[in-house]
């Protein structure tokens, strides 16, 4: 393939926007092309609705002279009608590819089952029938409480399919975070399972079900997946609400295996997600079908190497950016693993509908990943010949500090492994160099993928055939040429863009922390706060107002180069005599010393200084023989070393557990709440409550 003609620049690597889509005029264009090659459309929508973008406008001042903002209303592809799960499985089916394994999955017990999408394309069709015998209609909320297992995802597609408007929560979730859940989106359905199983026991869910649908709501029926009875007996031990509870496997006992796919307006709901809640309480945005597929499937495209390469003048082979087709050949060879838990915007988007969209085989696993040992995940990687693995940087942490000597040489065979990915929380670089020698033989691109529940998929990443991919070795970390850069989210991707800015919008200088904001968003970015447009307004749009810029809610710096990095959360800035620090570079430098395993910073409010910075860590075997007082002396030396004195914590408190949303973020709001003795704000998405619990007791003794 010869150069495309939009690579006018003379680096492809250049950090700057692809020229070629400056103009919004272009910008629309690229995505109207994407979506009318990478989708199968039912009817296009009309050429002047491909987007539309109202800002938000001055639209009065209340009674204390505030100006008031009209809410934003943003639209792509009005009035193209399709169907999102025909788009991710029959149509793969009709080309032929029946009989490709869609997904393998792995159940934490040890079973196994390969489901092709010929079988996947039956299964929806059933589960589609099964919530029409219910009652289930276009908009109707449906809350899928489910494990990691193929139910979920077929009870997400069959939502799609019919038009319901799914909201998957964790399975780990208490009762009180489903009932918020249940009762926010009210939902006419919830399907959950009788039991999970969790860390090699079976747990009992249904009862955590009944709990979260007792008082006032919309449910009218909650279907059990049977995953852990499976005997008469034992089904008859569920508690069961006659009339509401259904059984799965008896609702689609005699509905035909074949579902007429209707089409959805472009702009119909396609689901809600709750955000992690690791500020506070979750906010439902409300993604839309369309747009949503359309950049889901571009973006999935582009990080995960499907794009086709051209030659350039060196010879050097480069991804095709703009390209709206993938390589039929790297389609064929690749295999998806995402570690995420399949309710959290990562697992919607290149977990459910990214991978299945362009037709690759994915992995699926049931277990946490220390379940039965760390051991299991490795295997998966190897049993399955995984390509593209993709996680998060708390669960490579937790594999370092399981396998402090790397792992074992030969023991493993995962040489099939060439791209690695990372989301969720900025990644330190020793994890990040630990996982590329570890898992990617020294040689994997390694994506460093930064975004929200609100964009709906990556913002900013770098690409997987970025120079700074050279096998390790041949790059030098302080040579700018090689662009290696652990930890950068780098520079938006092709038809969106960001800046970074101070609180007036300006510009800040290299090297300086400001705020990230999306000021040219793309068409999976969500329309509304579901049931609350104007937190919506409030929470992203307010602040920089009839300029349209989303903000996203995080610090973010720009380096001399033009490639940003992510410093955490605004909320999570530690202010301490004037100087501003980020949470996650005291905590990145934390983990960098042999005593600690994982770090939690929080700021704590400090008479003198304004804020200090008080560090919570999990030990490795060196920490634990360290009494107090030496760690702290020891981690203080460091982080003065590191960073310099101004970031010397002023505790530091070594604990089991580090408290983390079920995403695995670390909620520095809780440790700092706690340290300071004030009330605990919104838990309701922590996956281990019971850190908090510990970590009281270990500040009661002190
Ligand atoms: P809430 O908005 O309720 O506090 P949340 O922000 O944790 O919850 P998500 O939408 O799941 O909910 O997470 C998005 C956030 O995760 C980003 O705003 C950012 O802080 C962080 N994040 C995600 N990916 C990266 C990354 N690659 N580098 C740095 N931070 C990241
Ligand atoms: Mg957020």
């Amino acid at each position: 393939m010869a150069q495309p003609q939009h690579f006018s620049y003379s680096d492809p690597y250049n950090p700057t926007p692809n020229p070629a889509l400056e103009s919004d005029e272009a910008r629309i264009a690229f995505w109207a092309k994407q979506a009318r090659e990478r989708i199968t459309w039912g009817q296009e929508w009309p050429e002047e609705l491909t987007h539309s973008f109202k800002k938000p406008e001055v639209i009065g001042v209340d009674e204390d002279g505030v100006e008031q903002l009209s809410v934003p209303e943003i639209k792509w592809f009005a009035g193209g009608k399709l169907n999102v799960a025909f788009n991710c499985v029959d149509r793969h089916v009709e080309a032929g590819k029946g009989e490709k394994v869609a997904l393998y999955f792995e159940g934490e017990p040890g079973d196994r089952e390969a489901i092709t999408y010929a079988e996947l394309q039956r299964r929806v069709a059933r589960a589609a029938h099964g919530l029409e015998k219910l009652g289930v209609k276009k908009g109707d909320r449906v809350v899928i409480y489910l494990p990691v297992i193929p139910e979920t995802i077929i009870f997400t597609l069959a939502c799609a399919r019919i038009g319901a408007i799914h909201s998957l929560v964790f399975g780990g979730f208490s009762a009180e975070a489903l009932k918020f859940r249940v009762e926010d989106t009210g939902a006419k359905v919830l399907i959950t399972t009788d039991g999970q199983n969790r860390r090699g026991t079976v747990v009992p869910v249904k009862v955590n079900a009944d709990d979260a649908c007792a008082g006032e709501n919309a449910i009218e029926h909650v279907i059990v997946v049977d995953r852990t009875a499976q005997t008469e007996a034992a089904r008859a031990e569920v508690p069961w609400t006659e009339g509401r509870d259904v059984w799965y496997h008896e609702l689609i006992a005699n509905v035909p295996d074949s579902h007429d796919a209707p089409l959805h307006d472009a702009e119909d709901p396609l689901f809600i997600i709750y955000t992690s809640g690791t500020t506070g309480k979750p906010k439902g945005l409300v993604h839309t079908m369309g747009g949503y597929l359309v950049q889901t499937a571009y973006t999935h495209a582009l990080l995960y190497d499907l794009l086709p390469d051209y030659e350039d003048e060196q010879g050097v082979l480069r991804p095709d950016e703009l390209s709206a087709v993938n390589d039929p050949a790297k389609v064929e060879s690749t295999v998806h693993w995402c570690t995420a838990d399949l309710a959290w915007v990562t697992a919607h988007t290149y977990e459910i509908y990214g991978p299945l969209v362009n037709g690759v085989t994915e992995v699926i696993y049931e277990g946490t990943p220390n379940t039965p040992t760390f051991e299991r995940h490795f295997e998966v990687l190897e049993r399955y010949g995984v390509t593209n693995y993709y996680t998060a940087p708390t669960l490579i942490r937790s594999l370092m500090g399981a396998f402090p000597n790397g792992i074992e040489q030969g023991k493993f065979d995962l040489s099939s492994v060439r791209l690695l990915g990372s989301v969720g929380e900025s990644i330190n670089p020793e994890a990040w160099r630990w996982l590329r020698e570890n898992v990617g033989g020294g040689t994997a691109s390694f994506i460093d993928t930064w975004w929200q529940s609100e964009t709906g998929s990556t913002i900013c990443s770098p690409r997987p055939h970025d120079p700074q991919f050279a096998p390790s070795g041949t790059y030098d970390d302080d040579a700018p040429h090689t662009r290696v850069k652990p930890g950068c989210a780098t520079r938006a991707v092709p038809g969106v863009s960001t800046r970074v800015v101070d609180e007036y919008g300006n510009e800040v200088a290299p090297g300086l922390q400001g705020f990230i904001v999306v000021d040219k968003i793309g068409p999976s970015m969500a329309r509304t706060v579901w049931g609350n447009p104007q937190r919506y307004l409030d929470s992203y749009w307010k602040h920089y107002g009839e300029r349209g810029w989303f903000l996203a809610g995080d610090g973010a710096k720009v380096d001399e180069e033009g490639d940003t990095y992510i410093l955490g959360r605004i909320d999570d800035v530690i202010n301490i005599s004037g100087h501003r620090l980020s949470t996650i570079e005291i905590e990145s430098s934390l983990v960098t010393h042999e005593a600690v395993v994982e770090a939690g910073v929080c700021p704590v409010e400090d008479e003198l200084t304004g804020h200090q910075a008080v560090a919570f860590v999990t030990l490795t075997e060196a920490g634990q023989a360290l009494s107090a007082e030496e760690l702290k002396k020891a981690l203080s030396e460091h982080i003065r070393k590191e960073i310099g004195p101004i970031a010397k914590p002023k505790d530091v408190v070594a604990v089991a557990d580090i408290p983390k949303t079920r995403s695995g973020k670390i909620t520095r709001r809780l440790l700092g709440q706690l340290y300071q003795g004030q009330a605990l704000g919104d838990r309701s998405s922590l996956q281990n409550e019971e850190a908090l619990e510990a970590i009281e007791k270990v500040l009661a003794a002190r």
